[in-house]
């Protein structure tokens, strides 16, 4: 991991701290040298307030190239910065000084959404007997193939990549519809009453009231 902070007393504190937990930090001071030094890292922790370049700069450059997850280090109050951060792609922030113990735990969640985020989406989707093959665009449920149209098998989709999560209408409606979801609003009911006429399985597809549709979970 990489740790971009130009204070030495903060600097070589946290660079102990993270030696001990098991970590192997590395330290450089410059945003510039973020930029350059960042290949060889699993995670950037990421000061704002740096010497040569706005930490945010370096944010906004790294994201370019890199979805490398990047906790930033900020100080206290700075509420601008941190939205500013999270828009431009940072992961998580912490507000100096900062706690071991939560910055250990938040590097640790960070890390294991951009292992998620890497790990590609699962081709079969199984729910109790209901089995989606999303690449083969075929559903079963105990067994028996069930015949369903291509905008049918789209909402169940992008449902059943998500499955357990609650899906937002916008959302479905952006993804098997595309932009034009104004004029289609009612379409995504009626293919939602059909999918559950079909698949039989009361307590399958929930609505969620003024939000939206869940598969299983
Ligand atoms: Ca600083």
């Amino acid at each position: 991991m990489l740790l971009v902070e130009d204070d030495d007393g903060v600097g070589k504190a946290l660079v102990e701290a993270l030696a001990t937990a098991g970590h192997r930090p590395t330290r450089v001071e410059r945003g510039a040298d973020a930029l350059t030094g960042h290949h060889h890292a699993d995670l950037v922790l990421l000061d704002l307030g740096l010497p040569d370049i706005h930490g945010l700069e370096v944010l906004r450059k790294l994201r370019k190239v890199t979805d490398l997850p990047v906790l930033v280090l900020t100080a206290h109050g700075d509420e601008r910065s941190v939205v500013r951060g999270l828009r431009l792609g940072a992961d998580d922030y912490l507000v100096k000084p900062v706690r071991l113990a939560e910055l250990l735990a938040r590097m640790e969640a960070v890390s294991r959404r951009a292992a998620a985020r890497a790990t590609p989406p699962p081709s079969v989707v199984e729910i109790d007997d209901v089995r989606i093959d999303l690449n083969a665009r075929l559903v079963h449920v105990a067994s028996e193939l069930i015949p369903l149209t291509s905008k049918e098998f789209d909402v169940l989709a992008a449902l059943a990549v998500r499955h357990g999560a609650a899906v937002s209408r916008q959302q479905l409606m952006d993804e098997v519809w595309g932009d034009a979801y104004l004029a289609i609003s009612r379409s995504l009911d009626v293919h939602v009453a059909q999918l559950r006429g079909k698949l039989r399985r009361p307590g399958l597809l929930t609505t969620i009231r003024n939000f939206g549709y869940r598969l299983g979970g």
